[in-house]
């Protein structure tokens, strides 16, 4: 087993990291920058390190500050949990030569699945459905890249290789504009990710996003966890999740879920990991493939029972997995509603000392946060402040229960984005169950 594990983040999913490990008998290093002594999992830490100054960049993104932390405190593994160094393949690679276990892929599985263009090459080998496209990256060559979207068919949309968190993307409705946005997707994408590499796909027009999680060991095995469905975006980040994907069949979770695992087992995956598709007219198309454990992961531990934290220690520690396919059965519905530090009309950020909270409770909630009374929210990270999960034999009663903890819940002194869910929770469609990608942004009017 991993006698010691650095929790190499900070906020709910560094405390999330610390009861798996506890729970597994492990003990914890929390790393904080100087604003972040206050957080909840650093006072539980078994030991603490100080790696760096508020930005990101001399902390959470520090890799020396990070391997000397192991270092000095004699740990064994380090858990990146997701954002910062996750799926950063320089990073997981300088852990290892660094003698620590990285808990999450290969460093070479990090780097295939970072950039698009190789992940969805892979993907197609291992017969997974992609969206129609490129087919690799676009050259410089204007005459093969108006044909390619004319054989594509408009909408079209240019994507960057390197690209992440929603952004070097462009849609593209008509040939005029088709040379001028490959120009100007490439220059930026250069400038952001510093890989000009843009490749071209059909622009899906009312797609929902349904993900598969996985989970494969180290000895040839992998097991799918069913899909999550996180439409509900604004700017391409997710506001509400949920599992199951409404309407999504049993057949079709069967058929996607091996099409996901027999991928797995094809390129050496190692660990927890998503796939993510588009889902639209009753197809699915692959567009990436997260190598981490995902924000939304609780909505699947409700409806399945898996810790997916504990399972990545465990195949991290070389341990089989110990249960198979047929072990994972889909009990009822989970939503998770994200809860931010920011304003419900204008999205803004609200950092600042929480003067009040209080917890909501009841069967099927459960509720992942860090915060606590007098807990001060530091302006330089995430606005993410708490997870509030619901778990129901049926979706309404999910959606009930969520509406319920909603209205019990107070967090005080700073402004959230709880009013914005409550609205959500209570939308005809959004209960109606399938609403796309699009409609959070068609509903807020942007
Ligand atoms: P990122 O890594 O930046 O999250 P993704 O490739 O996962 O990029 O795409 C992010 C979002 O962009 C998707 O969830 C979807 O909303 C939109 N998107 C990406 N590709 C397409 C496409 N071919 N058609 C329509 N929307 C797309």
């Amino acid at each position: 087993m991993l006698e010691k594990i650095v929790i190499a983040n900070r906020g709910e999913i560094a405390l999330r990291i610390l009861r798996a490990c506890h729970e597994l008998g492990i003990k914890t290093v929390a790393v904080h920058s100087t604003v972040d002594r206050d957080l909840k999992h650093v006072r539980l830490a078994d030991e603490t390190v100080c790696i760096g100054g508020p930005p990101s960049v001399e902390s959470y993104l520090n890799i020396p500050a990070l391997i000397s932390a192991a270092e000095v405190t004699d740990a064994v593994a380090i858990h990146p949990g997701y954002g910062f160094l996750s799926e950063n393949a320089d990073f997981a690679e300088r852990v290892e030569e660094s003698g620590f276990v990285f808990i999450g892929p290969r460093p070479e599985t990090i780097r295939l699945m970072g950039d698009k263009v190789s992940a969805i090459k892979a993907m197609k080998a291992a017969g997974v459905p992609c969206v129609p496209g490129s087919d690799g990256p676009l050259t410089e060559d204007a005459g093969r890249n108006l044909k390619l979207a004319r054989d594509i068919g408009y909408p079209v949309i240019i994507k960057a290789a390197g690209g992440g968190g929603g952004r070097g993307m462009r849609v593209v409705h008509s040939e005029a504009s088709l040379l001028g946005a490959i120009a100007l997707t490439r220059m930026e994408a250069g400038a952001a990710f510093g890989n000009d590499v843009v490749y071209m796909e059909k622009f899906l027009d009312h797609p929902r996003h349904v993900e598969f999680q996985v989970l494969a060991d180290t000895h040839g095995n992998a097991v799918h966890l069913g899909e999550r469905d996180c439409s509900m975006q604004r700017r391409h980040q997710k506001v509400i999740e949920e599992a199951p994907a409404p309407g999504i069949t049993a057949d079709q979770r069967q058929r996607m879920g091996a099409v996901c695992t027999d991928a797995c087992r094809n390129i050496g995956y190692r660990g927890a990991g998503t796939f993510e598709f588009l889902y639209q007219d009753g197809e699915f198309y692959f567009i990436e493939m997260n190598t981490r454990v995902q924000v939304e992961h609780p909505v699947t531990e409700m409806i399945t029972g898996v810790d997916i934290v504990r399972e990545q220690i465990l195949i991290a520690a070389g341990e089989p997995l110990s249960f198979q396919q047929q072990d994972i059965g889909f009990r009822g519905h989970a939503v998770e509603c994200r809860i931010n530090a920011e304003d419900a009309v204008t999205f803004m950020p609200s950092p600042g000392t929480i003067t009040q909270f209080h917890s909501p409770g009841g069967p099927g909630i459960r509720i992942d946060t860090h915060i606590y009374d007098g807990y001060r929210v530091p302006p330089n990270y995430d606005s993410m402040v708490c997870k509030l999960v619901a778990h129901g034999n049926t979706r309404a009663r999910a959606f009930a229960r969520m509406r319920q903890a909603l209205s019990e819940i107070v967090i005080e002194g700073i402004k959230t984005n709880i009013p914005l869910h409550l609205e959500l929770i209570n939308d005809t469609a959004f209960q109606a169950g399938g609403t796309n990608i699009h409609y959070l942004e068609k509903k807020l009017g942007i």
